[in-house]
């Protein structure tokens, strides 16, 4: 199967990531069949995704025909059975292992062989779920980030089984979205967040051994690498529990000290700062 022959995208759930994935389709003229369980979730994700195009419009850079056309592209179903005829489904529900498996086991029942399945989970093993489905060799992680219409990045994760075409047709699906994608063996943390939050647990050493203050060390990794953000806003941004367990996954999987959590991070999780979400983290806000 080639990029062009996908022109129906199934996605599993509404959410953050999902509406984001269903937007980047559309307006990319690749028909989207957008299911999830709730109504509601899929109601928000609509009205998230034309608040999302009605400021592409007031930047002048999209026109409302655009918009219309693209929203005329999205089915949005609390029904699984509208997911046939998609030639790729894209799982994009709760991080949750075992409602993974069972959603990929529906759509194994569900779906034509030929059909590839994704994930976007940023942390379940792909080897692992390609392994709970009927067609391991079809099915691949498709790791986009957030905002999806704004970033650029999906990380490709090949698992152990997935075959050379899958990957060939999952790729060019991402160019055709007009992303970049890089290709990812399957390893707890892919590449990006492999590196990210171990970088952002340092910047919590540095900070409790009181080498500068809060302010000093996000302005040093903004302006001395570069970066938009720095690692103590953005673990703020992100949650330090997101952070924290996250840093758990790599000590439990890795087996190696190296990724032990930062005291002190872990102290601020036990205390409830978790970051912008519960108004204080290492930052108030
Ligand atoms: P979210 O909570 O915003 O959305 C999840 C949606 O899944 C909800 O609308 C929920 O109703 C729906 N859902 C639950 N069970 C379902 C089912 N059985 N069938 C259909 N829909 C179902 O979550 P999110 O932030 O969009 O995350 C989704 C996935 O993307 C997760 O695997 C997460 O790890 C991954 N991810 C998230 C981010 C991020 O920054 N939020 C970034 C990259 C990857």
């Amino acid at each position: 199967m080639s990029s062009n022959s996908i022109q129906t995208v199934g996605i599993i759930g509404s959410g953050t990531m999902g509406n984001g994935i269903a937007q980047a389709c559309a307006t990319s003229g690749i028909r989207v069949v957008m299911v999830d369980i709730a109504q509601a979730a899929l109601d928000k994700g609509l009205a998230t995704i034309a608040g999302s195009l009605d400021r592409l419009i007031k930047k002048e850079k999209m026109t409302a025909e655009a918009k219309a056309q693209a929203l005329s592209l999205i089915k949005a179903s609390t029904n699984y059975d509208d997911l046939k005829g998609a030639q790729l489904v894209i799982e994009a529900a709760t991080e949750n292992e075992p409602l993974k498996i069972k959603i990929l086991q529906q759509l194994d029942a569900l779906l034509a062989p030929e059909v590839i399945v994704a994930t976007n989970t940023s942390s379940i093993s792909i080897t692992k779920l390609a392994a709970a489905t009927k067609r391991a060799d079809r099915f691949i992680g498709m790791h986009f980030f957030n905002p999806v219409p704004m970033m650029a990045l999906v990380e490709i994760i090949r698992g152990l089984q997935t075959s050379d075409a899958t990957h060939a047709t999952v790729k060019a699906l991402a160019e055709a979205l007009g992303k970049t994608p890089i290709t990812v063996k399957n390893a707890p943390g892919f590449v990006v967040n492999r590196i990210l939050v171990p970088m952002i647990n340092e910047a919590f050493f540095v900070l409790a051994e009181g080498l500068a203050t809060p302010e000093d060390i996000d302005a040093g990794m903004k302006l001395g690498t570069n970066q938009p953000i720095g690692p103590l806003a953005l673990a703020d941004m992100i949650g330090l529990d997101v952070c924290l367990a996250v840093m758990n996954v790599y000590v439990e999987e890795y087996n190696d000290s190296k990724y032990r959590p930062a005291p002190l991070l872990k102290e601020m999780v036990a205390a409830g700062w978790l970051g912008r979400k519960t108004g204080r983290g290492v930052y108030t806000y």
